[in-house]
């Protein structure tokens, strides 16, 4: 009896908080654990969004990242430290994180603040390069959880450094020496090296994005395998491997081909968006569902949706063509996941 009530209470559940390029996030649980997959939104609005969805944020037991690219980790310190939990990365992410927070300390004062001008320059070309993408230009300021820390959900603490050195450089020191890198604790993970979170076992591989060591991830739990793989150019063999007997895909499906061509990107963009460690188009989305996909997800997700060059019905149509071409795979749910609220958690 005592075994049945417990068995009740633990289930598998899975929540996509925001997917796209003006953020990502979603809640992976089973057993006892619980896991926040990238944390792209601020603290604030991430557990605005797991309240609505019925997710307990101090229930967390660690966050995981994909890659370092700002819709995937604006707001990972205040969040990690809100919450007091760990944070698992590859090396090579976590430094390339590290790198986009931190200026260098070991230097003089002008120099450093020379830096502070640069990376604050280079900062605002890349939001106006990703604004004219649809990459997140809209910072939440009032990002803050309560009294988490450093917020580095600005991505701007060295830019904020340097104008409070120009006021007050004693005060501009102090702010450095906050560091805005502490994390209450950091694990590292190798794509291809499966490893255990609680009651979770995770299986990360690596994808082809520009970013500096990016990873798709295979969850399981209590008999349920979930894949998640969105930022990524095309789907290479290991990829396609990993995809392989799940119960949920959440699966890229950023672009429409004629929409990105036809539409108001500058050319260098477009290049990068379609380039071999770009994003995965409706087309390609479909290609792989058609032909390589087994068939055997119950729940197929569309993410990563563009917001200029997508519309959710142009994916959703040709994923579904490419779905209905295989009538053994008519059993599948096909749900879009969405930028700008939950989606309806899945339960196992
Ligand atoms: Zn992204
Ligand atoms: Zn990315």
């Amino acid at each position: 009896m005592h075994r049945h009530a417990r068995y009740a209470l633990t289930m598998v559940r899975f929540t996509v908080l925001a997917s796209g390029s003006r953020g990502n996030s979603m809640v992976v649980s089973g057993g006892r654990t619980r896991i926040l997959v990238d944390a792209g939104l601020s603290c604030r609005e991430l557990f605005r969004r797991m309240k609505l969805a019925d997710e307990d944020p101090t229930t967390l037991d660690a966050i995981l990242i994909t890659h370092e690219h700002q819709d995937h980790i604006n707001g990972l310190s205040v969040t990690a430290r809100k919450l007091g939990i760990p944070v698992y990365f590859t090396e090579g992410t976590h430094r390339a994180w590290m790198r986009w927070l931190t200026p260098r300390r070991q230097m003089t004062y002008a120099q450093w603040l020379e830096q502070c001008r640069q990376q604050a320059a280079a900062r605002q070309a890349e939001a106006d390069a990703a604004a004219a993408e649809g990459e997140p230009d809209e910072v939440d300021l009032a990002a803050e959880c309560d009294s988490a820390g450093v917020d580095s959900t600005q991505g701007s603490a060295a830019e904020a450094s340097a104008k409070a050195a120009e006021a007050n450089p004693h005060a501009a020191v102090a702010t450095v020496q906050k560091d805005p890198t502490w994390l209450p604790s950091v694990a590292y993970f190798q794509a291809g090296q499966p490893f255990q979170v609680g009651d979770i076992a995770v299986s990360p591989f690596t994808i082809p994005h520009d970013a500096t060591d990016p990873v798709g991830f295979v969850f399981q739990t209590e008999g349920v395998r979930m894949g998640v793989t969105t930022d990524l150019g095309y789907i290479p063999p290991n990829v396609k491997a990993q995809l392989k007997k799940l119960d949920l895909l959440l699966l890229e499906s950023n672009h429409d081909l004629e929409m990105l061509r036809d539409g108001p990107y500058p050319w260098s963009v477009k290049q990068r968006v379609l380039s071999r460690v770009g994003h995965l188009s409706n087309e390609a989305a479909a290609e792989f569902l058609e032909s390589e996909y087994d068939g055997q997800a119950a729940y197929v997700i569309l993410g990563h949706l563009s917001e200029s060059n997508n519309l959710p019905d142009l994916a959703r149509v040709t994923a579904e063509r490419a779905l209905n071409g295989r009538a053994s795979l008519l059993a599948n749910r096909l749900l879009l996941a969405e930028q700008h609220q939950p989606i309806s958690s899945i339960y196992f």
